[in-house]
């Protein structure tokens, strides 16, 4: 047996787990899950398929003495669950540092019992504010003025330090991203730029649609004086820059332009209990199966620590290195 914290075959830990909790959402955004696929006739994973919350606790207790530290719940859309609560207790009970990333549509409502749940952290995915824009990026009728609720309520439930996500792609909203900056500049919200990248087969995803990180901070130091900060810790994946008069710090995820896998600490698990070992993995390893036929937490943790043994995933270096045209699985199945 597997008594204390894995390593993979590239020397990396397992500290980070993402859980999907559904593959469905009440966006549409054209990167993810554009309509024309995920319509009317998209077969989303049936509910009975989908973890208990009971099972998805049995799974992060199997992780943890493995090295696991860090949790992070998303879809899908995360909110689309309404006892979402219920499993943020449990998660919180187990020790481990809960996160949660949404489209905070649906969050000013439950924002407070998530906290009082025990959630830590909340991240808010967000690439528009002018209306139309945002429209057309999430195709749906959802005004943006309902993520804004979803953002102060989390502020306000102490979810701090609360932090929005904008994933850049050129000629669509390059527009967004000083009116992002300026809108959460001095108010604790920290905006983080990622940059857009090839996950699924769905987006029709070209590289000249990525709008390169060192392109993003040129831009914005044409309006904002920056100044890098140091990254606590390798696996941090967001490159950091902070206002010079103090008023808050902007964030790069570089997934593309300069990959990370490297540092790459983190494992997926989607709602029907598959554990994928990168977000580009084409396949994953069914962790359902192993708990529903009976494994206790030691079988559970076994079988975990075998997986990720043998995981030597590096995908954003190798397509960097233009050496991967390997298949792959959606993000809102696999969890963003
Ligand atoms: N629905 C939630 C949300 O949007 O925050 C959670 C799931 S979503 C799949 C998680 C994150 O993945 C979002 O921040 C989204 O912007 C990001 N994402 C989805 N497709 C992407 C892509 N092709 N490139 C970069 N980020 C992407
Ligand atoms: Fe839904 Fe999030 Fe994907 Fe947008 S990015 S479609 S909000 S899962
Ligand atoms: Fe991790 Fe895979 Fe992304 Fe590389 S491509 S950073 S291994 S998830």
């Amino acid at each position: 047996m597997f008594d204390s914290v894995v390593v993979d075959n590239l020397g990396r830990h397992l500290r980070d787990l993402r859980i999907s909790v559904t593959d469905r959402c009440n966006f549409r955004c054209r990167y993810c899950m554009p309509r024309e696929r995920f319509g009317e006739e998209h077969t989303f994973l049936p509910r009975r398929a989908y973890l208990s919350f009971d099972e998805i606790e049995k799974v992060v207790l199997a992780c943890k003495p493995l090295g696991l530290e860090k949790v992070r719940i998303t879809g899908g859309e995360p909110l689309l669950r309404p006892d979402l609560p219920d499993l943020v207790s449990k998660l919180s009970a187990a020790g481990v540092e809960t996160a949660l990333t949404t489209n905070a549509s649906l969050l000013s409502d439950p924002a407070e019992r998530l906290a009082e749940a025990g959630l830590d952290r909340v991240t808010v995915s967000l690439d528009a504010l002018d209306p139309k824009t945002h429209a057309q990026m999430t195709d749906s009728n959802i005004p943006v003025e309902a993520v804004l609720d979803g953002i102060e309520a989390a502020v306000r439930a102490g979810l701090s330090p609360v932090k929005v996500n904008c994933v850049v792609q050129r000629g669509v909203n390059e527009g967004e991203i000083s009116p992002l900056v300026r809108k959460f500049r001095g108010t604790g919200v920290t905006v983080r730029f990622i940059e857009y990248m090839d996950v699924g087969r769905t987006n029709g995803w070209q590289l000249g649609q990525v709008v390169p990180t060192a392109d993003v901070i040129a831009y914005l130091k044409e309006e904002f004086e920056l100044e890098p900060v140091d990254s606590q810790r390798p696996s941090d994946v967001a490159r950091r820059w902070a206002h010079s008069d103090g008023s808050g710090e902007v964030g790069f995820i570089s997934s593309v332009s300069e990959p990370f896998c490297g540092d790459c600490v983190r494992a997926r698990l989607s709602a029907d209990g598959r554990l994928h070992t990168c977000l580009f993995a084409s396949g994953g390893h069914d962790l359902r199966a192993i708990i529903q036929n009976g494994a206790d937490g030691e079988a559970l943790s076994d079988a975990i620590a075998a997986i990720w043994s043998r995981r030597d995933d590096r995908y954003s270096e190798l397509r960097s290195e233009r050496t991967a045209v390997l298949p792959r699985v959606e993000m809102s199945y696999i969890g963003g």
